[in-house]
């Protein structure tokens, strides 16, 4: 029988099973988010129709716990999601199947995908940054997912904001107009009274938003220095905004990084995840792979 890892995206909206062994082998099922117990139930029941499962990776929202030494490991930890707060999915997860499981952030672990099969194949450095209703970043430093003193926050660092130009206060129940507060779907929807997919394409919304994502991107290229920055999510669905996005970050460095990935190859620096839609539960399954012993 052929080993199988399993991999749970876990969402505010929704949870996406998945089993298999790699993008061309991979069966997924959709859950949706309710309660921890209900919604953990129906996991557990996806994962025990697979019984070739030798382990299983979780990329979930958060924020959430990543220290293994802490009795709140593998929790779901200050989420504003109602009723999920201090949730313990891997403990439960481990407990129910009895397989070494992995565990990190969403977007740690679709960095992780892209890393195996993706768009980051042979960087040690990296970003991966999801733009959809909330914003979140992770990736990989030295060759390592990105950790640290809890795990990187990039969806809440400060970008300019010129009131005069975009007058719109902000949505971050923290900090009114971080660059989430500011460049999510909630954001864009409550700017311009629609959410982004009914906006068309030439509609002005996407020349400020290009712009704040730009701001963002070119702070985290000072400070991490990637190879390669990946953007997906629901907002970035909106095609147009990569070459507005690479444009603005070349005018935005002006010229002081000095690398021709920048300078030559922007195209091939500011791309979108190769996985798709299916580099969360890729990424998650990736993660399972990792908790079998299986290095990316
Ligand atoms: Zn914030």
């Amino acid at each position: 029988m052929t080993q199988l890892y399993g991999g749970l995206e876990a969402g505010g909206t929704k949870f996406i099973c998945a089993v298999g062994t790699g993008p061309q082998d991979i069966i997924s099922r959709r859950i949706p988010t309710t309660t921890p117990i209900e919604t953990i139930k129906r996991v557990l029941e996806f994962f025990k129709e697979h019984p070739a499962l030798v382990a299983v990776g979780i990329g979930t929202f958060g924020p959430v716990d990543l220290d293994p030494s802490s009795p709140t490991y593998g929790y779901i930890t200050t989420t504003p999601k109602p009723g999920w707060q201090f949730t313990s999915l891997a403990g439960e997860i481990k407990k129910a199947l009895q397989v070494p499981v992995g565990f990190d952030t969403d977007v740690n672990a679709a960095a992780l995908g892209e890393y195996r099969w993706g768009a980051a194949q042979g960087l040690s450095d990296f970003i991966y940054l999801t733009v959809g209703t909330g914003i979140g970043g992770g990736g990989m430093v030295n060759g390592k997912l990105m950790h640290g003193l809890v795990h990187p926050e990039m969806g809440h660092i400060r970008i300019p904001h010129d009131r005069a130009a975009d007058p719109y206060d902000g949505c971050c129940p923290f900090h009114a107009d971080c660059f989430e507060g500011l460049a999510s779907g909630i954001a864009v929807a409550q700017r311009w009274g629609q959410r982004g997919e009914m906006l068309p394409s030439g509609h002005p919304a996407w020349q400020l938003q290009a712009k704040y994502l730009a701001l963002a991107v070119s702070n985290l290229v000072l400070t991490l220095s990637p190879q390669r920055v990946i953007m997906g999510g629901g907002i970035m669905e909106q095609a147009q905004l990569y070459p507005l996005v690479r444009q603005h970050v070349v005018e935005n460095l002006h010229g002081y990084v000095q690398a021709e990935a920048i300078t030559r190859d922007i195209a091939s620096y500011i791309v979108p995840p190769r996985l798709g839609k299916r580099a969360g539960q890729l990424g998650a399954m990736a993660l399972g792979m990792a908790a079998g012993g299986i290095d990316p």
